[in-house]
């Protein structure tokens, strides 16, 4: 195969090739970076060539400048996706795990912006002229929003978990319930984190009851917390009891020992009535010792982990080792606050999450209309039924409630609801839709307006 080696072409034959002038034209990528991948491409083909891996028989030097551009062409086709990509959210689960979760709301994007292209006060007092803490820049809002003594942002909740066993309850015991022991998203177990921090898990009651006195015979001299976990994922329903935050202050009280942390999981600031979500503000009032829960579920903000409780608990885990390692960064500060001052300010409609979730059918129909009008004025292959249907919140959060929606069940003339599937969602922007036995629905509810047209456009050309 060695004799194929003065077939290949040199670089700036390639160079001289008007494909090559299209291809600049058209991706806009400097000179500097297309010579490199060419340089890489000829190299993996003489490679290729050497090893005796190369496919070709006998290649003539048309060939592989032929085959060079392919590459090329897929490289810069490649190049101009980001990995992180916008998707169309139509399964019309609001907190989709895998979609990002929560959309942050227009004031909170402007912070962030400002935030990541300038300067800040992150940890820089400026009244005082002095080194300031990023830990204070939240912590008033979130105490008056919420009413707690202190509080202290981490990474994620996950990161809350285990900041408090670990700096509260290392090599002591955690109480918990059976019932409460949950997995959430296939990678978060109260278990594992548990094991994880060095905290001793002590497992009372069965699965579906556990009483006070199963916590109150388990206490003992190791015993450091006594654990509540929101199991926000899943119901069980039928014979049942859980043990209420109010009869664990009441028996910590007693035994004038343990703390109470309660991990709320979604942590609601709102009161969505629909559901059985506790409030924060709510929660605090029973007298918990400290409550964690996620930024970016029902609160509607950024990825990040909410600590809320007393002001000793605080000061201790913030001075942590690990309170440096699992801290958030200024774009995810910067965008929290602006989240809490909707809540401040009670414009809680400024929160997509908010709004999403209070949504009319009224409201949805325009959206579905518009989609609708706008698709059939360019095409004639699309058929589209309007059927009544349900939304979920989803991100483990009030599994019980169900929205009134609308969606539409699309088909197409020359395409099987799985081709229609499969191409929306590896299409540019992704669409990603609701499957239901065989059929293809897209739910409106978390469909913006902006993205009608991008929508109508990708039904057009697909
Ligand atoms: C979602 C959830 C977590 C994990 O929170 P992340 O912010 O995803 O790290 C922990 N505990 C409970 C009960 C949850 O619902």
């Amino acid at each position: 195969m060695k004799e194929y080696l003065r077939e290949l072409p040199a670089i700036h034959a390639i160079q001289k090739d008007h494909r090559f002038t299209v291809l600049q034209e058209e991706y806009d990528i400097p000179l500097s970076a297309l010579t490199k991948w060419i340089r890489n491409i000829i190299h993996d083909i003489r490679e290729q060539m050497l090893n005796g891996s190369w496919q070709q028989e006998s290649p003539t030097t048309i060939a592989l400048e032929d085959h060079i551009f392919t590459m090329l062409n897929q490289k810069a086709e490649a190049f101009r996706q980001h990995n992180v990509r916008q998707v169309i959210n139509a399964t019309g689960t609001i907190l989709h795990t895998n979609l990002g979760r929560a959309r942050l709301s227009q004031k909170a994007m402007e912070q962030v912006v400002l935030t990541a292209g300038n300067y800040s006060n992150l940890e820089y007092d400026l009244e005082q002229g002095q080194r300031g803490s990023r830990h204070q820049l939240i912590e008033s809002i979130l105490t008056e929003i919420t009413g707690a003594e202190a509080a202290m942002v981490v990474n994620n909740n996950a990161a809350a978990v285990y900041l408090i066993l670990r700096a509260l309850a290392h090599e002591r015991e955690v109480i918990v319930s059976r019932g409460e022991l949950v997995e959430i998203g296939g990678s978060f177990r109260i278990s594992s984190i548990m094991e994880e921090s060095g905290a001793i898990l002590k497992e009372v009651g069965t699965t579906n009851k556990t009483h006070v006195y199963d916590f109150e015979q388990a206490i003992n001299d190791e015993t450091a917390i006594l654990m509540k976990v929101h199991t926000s994922n899943f119901k069980t329903i039928g014979f049942t009891n859980s043990v209420q935050a109010e009869e664990l202050v009441e028996l910590a009280r007693k035994h004038r020992a343990p703390l109470i942390y309660e991990d709320l999981g979604s942590g609601a600031l709102y009161d969505f009535e629909a559901g059985d979500e506790p409030v924060v503000p709510d929660v605090l009032k029973t007298g918990v010792d400290i409550i964690s829960f996620s930024g970016d579920k029902l609160l509607g903000g950024p990825q990040a982990g909410i600590i809320l409780g007393r002001q000793d608990l605080m000061d201790q885990l913030k001075r942590h080792q690990l309170a440096r390692v699992l801290r958030v960064d200024k774009m995810t500060l910067a965008a929290l606050e602006a989240t809490l001052k909707s809540y401040a300010a009670d414009n809680t409609e400024e929160i997509p999450v908010i709004r999403d979730m209070s949504l009319s059918t009224t409201e949805i129909r325009k959206r579905v209309d518009a989609f609708v009008a706008g698709v059939r004025e360019k095409s004639g292959d699309w058929h589209f039924d309007i059927q009544d249907d349900t939304s979920q919140i989803g991100g483990g959060s009030m599994p019980e409630v169900e929205m009134a929606t609308l969606v539409v069940a699309v088909c197409h003339t020359d395409l099987s609801p799985q081709q229609i599937f499969d191409r929306l969602r590896t299409g540019q922007p992704a669409v990603l839709a609701r499957r239901k036995y065989d059929q293809v629905l897209l739910d409106f509810r978390t469909i913006t307006e902006e993205e009608i047209p991008l929508l109508v456009d990708r039904f057009t050309n697909i």
